[in-house]
């Protein structure tokens, strides 16, 4: 089982969207996966047919110990993709293990358990978190369960901002939480080819972070926008359009790197 965390404090730079069609990519190819919501604002569970008054247990269930992976884990719109869908109770987390031991580690302590009681059958080959935007203690408890992170940066301006603290972040997780985290790496999103401003973004952000980037860009399309109102990925709603394209050509580049990494 590869734990890999989407994060990224910048809201709205394509984490959740990422969440879901990296997931459903793995999924089609036959991996078994887990996407964990750990967004209060589930929308993650939501683009995935999970509408709120489907969400019985959550991962609040999963962090407080209410509840195990397995019994808050519920099927998606997706085959071979199961969530463990998010609720609003989440955003009281911080405060309701505010003096708790060991508050770091609920999420990784909570998919450890998974993987050594679950039946094979119920095994998952990739877990992928989403994150809150934000780097509170529910981004903290992703990190330290995480082998990697992997993180969206949106094609504009100030994409480059903001990646130093939430890399630093990574860095004293490192140092205190989890000395494996890895950085898997870093996807642009919602890239533009009419905006001459996206194609300089992106050449930066190659320039500072080199082979950290992967070479899929995931482009701007509506239909990738759409998809959630339906209760769907992108993936599941349009294969053929370009976004759909670019997230199972990211999905390859996120398996050929796992290779990578493990045999290193
Ligand atoms: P985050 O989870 O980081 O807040 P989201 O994935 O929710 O970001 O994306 C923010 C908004 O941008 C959403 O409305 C989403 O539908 C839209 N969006 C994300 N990726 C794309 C894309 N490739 N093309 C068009 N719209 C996108
Ligand atoms: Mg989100």
């Amino acid at each position: 089982m590869r734990v890999i965390t989407i994060a990224n404090q910048k809201g709205g730079v394509g984490k959740t969207t990422t969440a879901i069609n990296l997931a459903t990519a793995l999924a089609a190819i036959g991996r078994r996966t887990l996407l964990v919501d750990l967004d209060p604002q589930g929308n993650a569970s939501t683009g995935l047919g999970v509408e709120k008054d489907m969400r019985d247990r959550s991962s609040y269930d999963v962090i407080l110990g209410h509840a195990t992976v397995a019994e808050s884990a519920m099927p998606t719109v997706v085959p071979n993709l199961t969530l463990v869908p998010s609720t609003l109770d989440l955003l009281g987390v911080e405060m309701e293990i505010a003096s708790a031991n060991e508050r770091a580690y609920r999420l990784r302590d909570a998919l450890h358990r998974h993987s050594v009681d679950a039946r094979p059958a119920e095994q998952f080959d990739f877990v992928l978190v989403d994150c809150p935007p934000s780097l509170n203690l529910l981004t903290i408890n992703a990190m330290a369960a995480a082998d990697a992170i992997l993180v969206p940066l949106q094609c504009e301006f100030f994409a480059l901002e903001g990646l130093s603290q939430l890399l630093e972040t990574v860095e004293q997780v490192r140092d205190t939480l989890n000395p494996a985290l890895a950085l898997h790496g870093i996807v642009l999103t919602m890239y533009d080819g009419r905006n001459n401003l996206a194609e300089q973004v992106v050449a930066d952000v190659r320039t500072y972070m080199g082979d950290h980037v992967y070479d899929t860009v995931i482009p701007r399309n509506v239909r990738v926008s759409e998809a959630p109102s339906f209760g769907k990925p992108a993936i599941l709603y349009d294969m053929k359009c370009p976004g759909s394209q670019a997230y199972i050509r990211l999905a390859s580049e996120v398996i050929q790197r796992e290779r990578e990494m493990l045999a290193a």
